[in-house]
């Protein structure tokens, strides 16, 4: 890989020394290849990104002597992810695709149907920050304790529109499923939330939609789990204000696909992809 880029958890200035812990050490050194005076690029949120070159590699332990200055960090939008964790490959996908796609913060949470209950943070942390590292952000997304999906709302800043991935649509027939408000495509929910739900728009208690924050502002995605959403948690998720129910086409979606499809059109729309 040409200038592999690393993540150091410690402040970076020209002429700074860091040890690698021995994950890193592995990594640049096995993974990558690296030996004494190969050069890479560290960075991390706060110190932007900084040419470095390894100075050391002895049996036990490496370490890379920060030499100048790249480019400044660049902050993620604020978009967080919430997600039903599936099975290992599955969630794993959802995670390294939603660092891919700049996901600021990724809570996995327990929904009734959720079957997959063991979540592994350490090695999520470790896929977020591999993806981070080669998709040139500056970051790896904050991933969160999982928690229950009522816990999980429990105190939302309602400003922070959660867009709840509704796999019942628009059928209003469907448990749950119409109760007075519409899922709108996702893309017209967040162009023109305002004109297309009346809910949304007249209703004060509501945050803004997306598109009437010009694009700033916060944002989140809700997706569920195989069996998807009960009756009971689609009718409590519908009554929230601040949440908004959207479809994502007349085919069901694999939580995975769902998640880097809603993602896509969020970013293109509403998100970082709009700036280049
Ligand atoms: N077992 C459910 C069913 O057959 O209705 C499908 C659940 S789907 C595999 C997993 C999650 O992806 C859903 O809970 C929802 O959040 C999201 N999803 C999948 N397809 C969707 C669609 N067409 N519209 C909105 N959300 C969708």
């Amino acid at each position: 890989m040409a200038n592999p880029r690393l993540m150091i958890n410690t402040a970076l200035a020209a002429g700074v020394e860091v040890a690698l812990d021995d994950s890193q050490a592995r990594h640049v050194g096995v993974v990558l290849r690296l030996g004494e005076g190969d050069t890479l690029r560290v960075f991390n949120a706060p110190d932007g990104e900084w040419a470095a070159r390894v100075v050391a590699r002895k049996k036990r332990g490496m370490s890379v002597r920060v030499e100048h200055f790249i480019r400044p960090a660049r902050p993620p939008a604020d978009l967080d992810l919430l997600f039903a964790p599936v099975k290992r490959h599955a969630t794993d996908l959802i995670v390294e695709k939603a660092t891919e796609l700049g996901v600021r913060r990724i809570r996995p949470v327990l929904t009734q149907r959720t079957i997959a209950e063991t979540v592994r943070l350490e090695r999520l942390n470790a896929i977020a920050r591999e993806a981070a590292e080669q998709t040139e952000r500056f970051d790896a997304p904050e991933i969160l304790e999982p928690l229950s999906l009522a816990k999980a709302l429990d105190g939302w800043d309602a400003a922070r529109m959660l867009i709840y991935a509704d796999e019942a649509g628009d059928e209003v027939a469907a448990p749950g499923g119409g109760e007075g408000r519409r899922a709108a495509p996702l893309l017209e929910a967040l162009q023109e939330g305002a004109k297309e739900n009346g809910a949304v728009a007249t209703d004060p208690a509501r945050p803004p939609p997306p598109a009437a924050q010009g694009g700033r502002g916060s944002l989140a995605l809700l997706v569920g789990p195989e069996g998807g959403f009960t009756t009971e948690e689609r009718r409590m998720l519908r009554a929230l204000p601040y949440v908004m129910p959207v479809s994502l086409g007349p085919r069901i979606l694999r939580a995975e696909t769902a998640a880097i499809a809603a993602l896509s059109v969020i970013q293109a729309c509403w998100g970082d992809w709009r700036n280049g």
